[in-house]
C-alpha cells in the first residue's frame, strides 16, 4: 500500500510544489547562519522575564490584551519619532507583520514587488498571501538607483513595494532619497523592512524620519534581531495610525499571547542592556570585512549583523568544508556568494580559521 503523502491532499493548486522555509537549523558548535545575536540574556534579565511571565500565569484563564496597549506604547517610547501607541503596532515576528500588511493591501489580483536579491520570505509570505511578485534586479554593488527604481514602479504600479534596509543577504542600506523617490510613485504601500536597523553605521538614516510626510509608507522592525530575542516572537511596525487600523481587519483576536506580550515589554526595560551589544557587533563586523578584503575576497559593505562574501566558483563545496569544521554559515544570495552573521569574537576567530584552512586565503 502506497503512503499517503501531501501530494494527495486537496491543497491549493498555487501551493503544489512549494517548499517550506528551512534555514537548517544543525546543532554545531559555530552557528553563524541566521542572524541572531550571539549573546543570550544576562542572568538579571532572565531572572526578570521569568518575575514577568510569573505575574501574567495566574491570569492565563483570561485573554490577553488584543490590542496590546502596553506593550505598543513602549516601542513607541523606543522608536522615539514624535511616535505613540497609535502609530505601532505588535505581531508574532516581523513575518507575521509583513504577512498582516500583505492581507490587507495585497491578495488575489494586486501585486508586489521587491529588489533582488534580498530577503527571501518577501516573495514567499507575497505568493502565500495570492498576491503576484514582480522584481526589479539591484545593481553590481546592490544598491538601488532612484530613478530606476521610480520607472520600476511607475512601470509596475504595484499595490505593495518592499524595500530592505539595511538589505538581508547583502547588508546594503538605502539613502532616504531612494525611499522617497520610490514613495513619491508609489500607487500603494511601500513597506521598508528595517530589521537590522540597529546595526546601522554612524550617519545611516532611519526611514522612520519619512512617515510623517508619507501616511502610505511602513517601516517593520524586530526584536529578532539587535534585541537579542529571536526567541520570543516579536516584531513590529510604525506607520500612520490609519495603516494600524486596517491591519485590524485582519489580524486574528488575541494574535500577541499574554506571555510574549509581558516578555517583550520586560525586554523592552532592559534595552539599555540588550542594545549594549551591538557597538560590539558592529566593530566585529568591520574587523571582519576588513580581513575578509585583504585575503582578496569580494565583500559587500554591511550595515548589519552579517556579511556577504565571495566570490567561489562552488559555493555549496565551500559551504559544506566550513560545515566540517564546525562553522555553519549560510548559502545564500548571487550564486557564488555565502553569507556570515557576525558572533562573538570567539565565533568570529573560528569562522576566520575555518575559512582559511578550506580557501587557503
Ligand atoms: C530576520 C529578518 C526578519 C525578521 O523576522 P522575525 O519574524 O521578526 O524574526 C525580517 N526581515 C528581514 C529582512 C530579516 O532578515
Amino acid at each position: 500500500m502506497s503512503e499517503f503523502g501531501l501530494e494527495d491532499l486537496p491543497i491549493r493548486d498555487d501551493l503544489r510544489g512549494r517548499t517550506p522555509y528551512g534555514a537548517p537549523q544543525l546543532d554545531v558548535p559555530v552557528a553563524l547562519n541566521t542572524n541572531e545575536n550571539p549573546y543570550p540574556p544576562s542572568p538579571r534579565l532572565a531572572e526578570a522575564l521569568a518575575r514577568a511571565v510569573a505575574d501574567v500565569a495566574v491570569g492565563l484563564n483570561r485573554y490577553p490584551d488584543r490590542d496590546a496597549v502596553r506593550l505598543r506604547s513602549a516601542l513607541a517610547d523606543y522608536l522615539g519619532h514624535g511616535l505613540d501607541v497609535r502609530g505601532v503596532w505588535a505581531a508574532n515576528g516581523s513575518n507575521e507583520i509583513l504577512q498582516q500588511v500583505l492581507q490587507v493591501f495585497g491578495g488575489q489580483g494586486r501585486t508586489a514587488m521587491g529588489f533582488e536579491p534580498s530577503y527571501s520570505m518577501h516573495p514567499v509570505i507575497t505568493g502565500v498571501t495570492g498576491t503576484r511578485w514582480v522584481a526589479e534586479r539591484r545593481g553590481d554593488d546592490f544598491s538601488i538607483d532612484p530613478a530606476e527604481a521610480r520607472a520600476a514602479v511607475l512601470r509596475h504600479r504595484p499595490d505593495v513595494v518592499f524595500l530592505t534596509s539595511p538589505n538581508n543577504p547583502t547588508g546594503t542600506a538605502l539613502p532616504l532619497e531612494t525611499i522617497e523617490a520610490v514613495a513619491e510613485v508609489a500607487p500603494g504601500v511601500v513597506v521598508v523592512d528595517e530589521a537590522y536597523a540597529e546595526f546601522r553605521r554612524e550617519g545611516t538614516p532611519s526611514a522612520l524620519s519619512l512617515l510623517p510626510r508619507h501616511p502610505r509608507l511602513i517601516v517593520s522592525r524586530t526584536m529578532s534581531k539587535a534585541f537579542a530575542m529571536a526567541g520570543a516572537r516579536l516584531g513590529y511596525l510604525a506607520a500612520h495610525p490609519a495603516v494600524v487600523d486596517a491591519i485590524q481587519l485582519v489580524r486574528l483576536p488575541y494574535h500577541l499571547s499574554a506571555v510574549t506580550q509581558a516578555v517583550a515589554v520586560t525586554a523592552l526595560d532592559f534595552a539599555d542592556e540588550l542594545l549594549g551589544t551591538v557597538k560590539q557587533l558592529r566593530e566585529e563586523r568591520d574587523a571582519l570585512v576588513a580581513w575578509l578584503r585583504e585575503r582578496g575576497f569580494s565583500v559587500a559593505d554591511s550595515d548589519a549583523n552579517f556579511v556577504l562574501f565571495g566570490v567561489f566558483p562552488d559555493r555549496g563545496e565551500v559551504w559544506r568544508r566550513m560545515l566540517d569544521q564546525g562553522v555553519l554559515i549560510r548559502e545564500v544570495g548571487p550564486s557564488g556568494w555565502l553569507r556570515v552573521s557576525v558572533g562573538t569574537p570567539e565565533e568570529n576567530a573560528a569562522f576566520r580559521a575555518a575559512l582559511s584552512n578550506v580557501t587557503g586565503h
